[in-house]
């Protein structure tokens, strides 16, 4: 799946692997939210394209209505994947029985993460996959550090122009 942000062209490529990487995940996780880092690259300059959806780390905390992505493990998972000229992207997470809303907790943390040196992502991602693993939507967001705004992507298919 592509998704597009019209306004600057940005497009974010998603496979349907990664998607059903977060399907299983969120089977998983049940009632409660989980969630993840993303990792890829920008293939060119306005393409960003997925290569890993990541597992909650191990000390993530969650509940119905909240999620708190852990960092364990995550410095290794980072240089690892930064010798494979991966990178990261952003974060996914789930609203079960919700909708692909951001909150405000999330347009906050996204906003932190544009500014964190600890990222080097001015403009980091964010997919959410809201319903249940078996009826689900998926809501894809890019944040602007110098806008300090975030913003929804469209689906983007090949024979819109
Ligand atoms: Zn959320």
């Amino acid at each position: 799946m592509i998704f597009i942000l019209k306004s600057t062209g940005i497009k974010v490529a998603i496979e349907d692997h990664h998607i059903k990487k977060m399907r299983n995940l969120i089977k998983t996780a049940g009632i409660n939210e989980t969630g993840g880092i993303i990792l890829g690259s920008y293939t060119d300059s306005a393409t960003a394209t997925v290569s890993e959806i990541m597992d909650p780390p191990e000390d993530s905390r969650a509940g119905r209505y909240w999620f708190e992505r852990g960092i364990k493990g995550l410095k290794s998972i980072l240089t690892a994947a930064w010798n494979k000229n991966q990178y990261y992207l952003g974060e996914w997470h789930y609203h079960p029985n919700g909708t692909v809303e951001p909150s405000y907790q999330d347009y906050q943390q996204m906003s932190k993460i544009s500014k964190s040196e600890k990222y080097y992502c001015p403009e980091p991602i964010m997919i959410i996959i809201a319903g249940n693993f078996q009826d689900y939507k998926l809501g894809v967001y890019i944040s602007d550090r110098n806008l300090n705004k975030t913003f929804k992507l469209e689906q983007f298919t090949k024979d819109a122009k």
